[in-house]
């Protein structure tokens, strides 16, 4: 058997539900439920993250034995240790929706290794009280999805879970994608992910609805100890504080977000980490021609609550209700209103920081808000592709014209012709402000270059590239898991021999399910 260093305080320190039936139910006075994960007819491993094995002592032996499939898969339970599903409610769309809980996740274990405390969880184990109407099952497609995407975004810089493995079930899942009736069976499919913990501001919400302060104090005592050590006061000050750094790392989270042009498609409260790192990776997708009001969600796809450039202000009413939650502790308004409205204020500059960033200036001047304002608002006049525009920006020279400027980035442009007839002058006045600014930067076009090509990814997770993997997986094909899962592992290079994923999105994927559009249906 591997050798983990186990921890069980999850399960030691907090309050267990005590009806240990597998039935689902309301469940009271309690932060978790003990659960085994459903064995499954033939496990089968697709891909297993060396990195994150490491991340909690394993070694290439482990990842080959029998126990490993076993244990990942949800067949064969580590000694010692008792899994869980997590009792957390949640704001969904806006809406408040009562008890949700992990439905179908299912937390095996705590490790820890080097001074780090990971919790593994495997997503599409099976049923658990919290499973409400759905099956407790995960299908490939969705979890190639977040295998890939956690892990591009680990690597991106951009906080997030990590993903261990990713399994064949070897059972069949009934799926209606689209929600039109059209229901047909898929490969199961279960992954193995890892974060410190997977605490949400629902598990929160959970206890202040019910008016439970004991338990909703016992919650924010476990996680300020385990995993907010550095939180030293006492009293009301000490979940005040607690508030304000989950408000610092989720702000740090969506800087990252608008960064790379991730869209999270989802963003619940229930789908909120305390921990500021990305969670639950279902109908996310990836800014392809920079399009503020976009949205891959097709659940969303009227009110586009989640859309691109709104995720700023809905991170920032998801904490609102965190702190509604964490009230009960605090009882005085005020901190936390500072709190939130520093929030909008300093998201409002870190912003413009991180953009100057990605423009390769040095230091944020006065007029270079409005650069970047004029930036954002014709990037989005005809279809221009982000990762390419923001790329191929760092291999312009202080000495271009602003013709030889456009020229540099026009393979960004989904449609010329259009960018010609409609905002070619726009782009020329956009472009001799942009020269002018350089020209006020002391280090040299080659290192200009460098720097914002740390900031600016070459690669990214493309909606049509995980979907042309799913495809290929469907067939029993895997091998493009693994070449998308190297080519992510260093999206800033530039690895000439992948140049073929610097493309922009090919036009079948345009309106392509599972491409520019994505259901919840996982
Ligand atoms: P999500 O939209 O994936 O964040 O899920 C919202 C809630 O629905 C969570 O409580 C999930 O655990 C639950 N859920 C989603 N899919 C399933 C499923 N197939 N079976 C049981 N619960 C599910
Ligand atoms: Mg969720």
């Amino acid at each position: 058997m591997m050798k983990l260093n186990i921890q069980n305080t999850f399960i030691n320190e907090l309050p267990a539900d005590e009806n240990i039936e597998n039935s689902i139910r309301q469940v009271d006075n309690a932060c978790f439920s003990f659960v085994n994960p459903t064995k499954t007819k033939a496990p089968q491993l697709l891909h297993v993250v060396k990195e994150v094995a490491d991340e909690i002592g394993l070694t290439e032996k482990d990842i080959q034995s029998e126990d490993f499939l076993n244990i990942f898969t949800g067949n064969e339970i580590y000694p010692e240790t008792k899994p869980f599903a997590m009792a957390y409610a949640g704001h969904q769309f806006g809406n408040w929706a009562v008890q949700l809980g992990d439905g179908r996740a299912i937390a095996l274990f705590e490790v820890m290794y080097n001074s780090k405390q990971w919790m593994l969880q495997l997503k599409g184990a099976g049923k658990t009280p919290y499973s409400r109407r759905g099956d407790g099952l995960a299908v490939l497609r969705s979890s190639i999805r977040e295998h890939l995407c956690s892990e591009a975004m680990f690597y991106l810089g951009v906080p997030t879970t990590r993903s261990l493995s990713l399994a064949l079930t070897g059972d069949d899942v009934l799926r209606d994608v689209m929600y039109n009736g059209n229901a047909a069976y898929e490969k199961g499919a279960v992954v193995c992910r890892m974060a410190p913990s997977f605490i949400r501001f629902g598990n929160f919400e959970l206890f202040a609805a019910k008016n439970d302060v004991k338990n909703l104090q016992i919650l924010a005592d476990y996680t300020i100890k385990h995993h907010f050590p550095e939180i030293k006061a006492e009293g009301k000050e000490k979940y005040i504080a607690f508030f304000k750094t989950i408000t610092n790392t989720t702000k740090e989270m969506i800087l990252h977000w608008q960064r790379v042009g991730f869209v999270h498609g989802v963003m619940n409260t229930d789908n909120m980490s305390v921990h500021g790192i990305t969670i639950d990776y279902g109908p996310y997708g990836w800014l392809e021609d920079y399009n503020p009001n976009w949205t891959p969600n097709t659940t969303d796809a009227e009110n586009r609550r989640y859309r691109f450039g709104n995720q700023p202000n809905i991170a920032l009413w998801n904490l609102l209700q965190l702190a509604n939650a964490l009230y009960p502790l605090i009882e005085d308004v005020k901190p936390l209103e500072i709190i939130l409205e520093a929030y909008s204020n300093e998201f409002q500059e870190d912003f413009y920081k991180m953009m100057s960033t990605k423009l390769g200036f040095e230091n944020l001047k006065e007029n270079d808000a409005s650069i970047i304002d004029q930036l954002l608002a014709v990037l989005k006049e005809t279809e221009t592709d982000m990762t390419i525009f923001y790329r191929n920006l760092s291999t312009i020279s202080k000495t271009d014209s602003p013709e030889q400027a456009l020229e540099k980035i026009n393979t960004a442009f989904y449609k010329i012709e259009e960018v010609k007839e409609r905002v070619e002058e726009t782009w020329l006045y956009w472009f001799t402000q942009y020269l002018n600014r350089l020209q006020e930067e002391e280090i040299s076009d080659e290192q200009r270059k460098v720097k914002m090509n740390l900031v600016n990814p070459k690669y990214v997770l493309r909606n049509y590239m995980a979907q042309l993997a799913i495809d290929a997986a469907d067939k029993e094909d895997y091998s493009l898991i693994d070449e998308l899962y190297t080519l992510l592992q260093n999206p800033y290079d530039e690895q000439p021999k992948m140049e073929k994923w610097f493309a922009k999105r090919p036009d079948w994927a345009r309106v392509k399910i599972g491409c520019s559009m994505l259901s919840c249906s996982s």
